[in-house]
């Protein structure tokens, strides 16, 4: 995507989004010249993305005028796209919910009939302050050609130039990565600089994981880091849509769907053992359909099978965002890129 700002717009922008800032915080923290400052200013509030509110006493001097950030001067919009279902998500500048719409998607839907779909979607949260739309989509994909390879569990998904085709139907920038990166920049856009090492578990139709190490999401070469669900936990084990047989997601499901939750929780307990023993991750954030309606379940099957050395502490939690969380991580793709420090 196209970045939408100036460098030092965005620069200015990203640092007004953590609080109401003055100008002297602003030059200090950009390392733009006062001057530079005020002419960035001016501009941003003339167009409506700051405003001035109140004032801060600084001791000797003038009272300095503080800065906040508007945030429904821009909105963005992402959508999750599962293999049977669509949702779309309306955020505004600071990564709220503001507003959503579901619908469901046939079997083995096909690319025209998706881009319809998320046309109608779009079309009915349409609004002028639109800044781009973010797919949150099934791998394998690519993120930087927009391409969707071979969505796993999806036959008609070979080669698509998906990016471009909604961009054509929709008339908005439009952002791609898989729905497990998305995921994980929700939460990295919802923890802030204190998140580091983390991955995202996605427990819904198929399993992933979203990676961020050393503060950053891990794409890997291909974007196609994060297919651990297709990783073998059991040599003899059932066969997966992948192909392959005994991948976690398929022996998960397995347990899953013959309503033994007891060993579903514990294979994702011990998949995520295995993440934390060779990324040295400290935090693990379990998400996804098949979480979210059992959350204490997965919570305590996953705990149960952590390394247990008291310096080796591992935070688990289920994400606050919900079922939101996939496409309110790519409407906060959009925005990322719109304050110019995508991470
Ligand atoms: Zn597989």
């Amino acid at each position: 995507m196209r970045f939408l700002r100036g460098y030092n717009d965005a620069v200015v922008l990203g640092l007004a989004r953590s609080g109401a800032v003055t100008r002297v915080d602003l030059a200090e923290r950009s390392g733009l010249t006062p001057q530079a400052v005020s002419k960035v200013v001016a501009r941003l509030i003339d167009e409506g993305l700051l405003v001035e509110s109140g004032t801060r006493n600084v001791g000797v001097g003038k009272p300095r005028t503080l800065l906040k950030l508007v945030a429904d001067s821009r909105l963005a919009l992402g959508a999750q796209v599962e293999r049977d279902e669509l949702r779309v998500v309306l955020t505004d500048l600071a990564g709220d919910v503001l507003d959503r719409a579901v619908a469901p998607l046939p079997p083995d839907f096909d690319p025209p009939a998706f881009v319809a779909e998320l046309t109608r979607l779009v079309n009915g949260m349409r609004d002028d302050k639109l800044l781009g739309v973010g797919l949150g989509f099934v791998g394998p994909l690519d993120h930087r050609t927009g391409v969707v390879h071979d969505a796993t569990g999806l036959v008609k998904w070979h080669d698509v130039p998906l990016r471009e085709l909604a961009e054509d139907s929709l008339g908005l920038p439009v952002v791609l990565d898989k729905d497990t990166n998305t995921a994980i920049v929700a939460e990295a856009w919802r923890r802030g600089e204190e998140l580091r090492d983390a991955v995202l578990v996605l427990v819904g139709t198929g399993l992933g994981v979203g990676l961020l190490l050393d503060g950053q999401v891990y794409r890997g070469a291909r974007t196609n880091a994060g297919e651990f669900g297709h990783t073998t936990i059991q040599l003899d084990g059932p066969e997966c849509v992948c192909g392959r047989t005994g991948c976690i997601e398929a022996v998960h499901n397995l347990a899953a769907r013959s309503g033994d939750l007891a060993g579903a929780t514990a294979i994702v307990g011990l998949a995520v053992a295995d993440l934390v023993q060779l990324l040295d991750v400290d935090h693990v954030v379990l998400a996804g359909r098949a979480v979210l309606a059992q959350p204490e379940a997965y919570l305590a099957g996953v705990r149960a099978k952590l390394p247990t050395a008291d310096w080796l502490p591992v935070e688990v939690e289920v994400t606050p965002l919900g079922d939101d969380v996939v496409a309110a991580g790519a409407a906060m793709l959009v925005l990322s890129e719109f304050y110019g420090r995508p991470r």
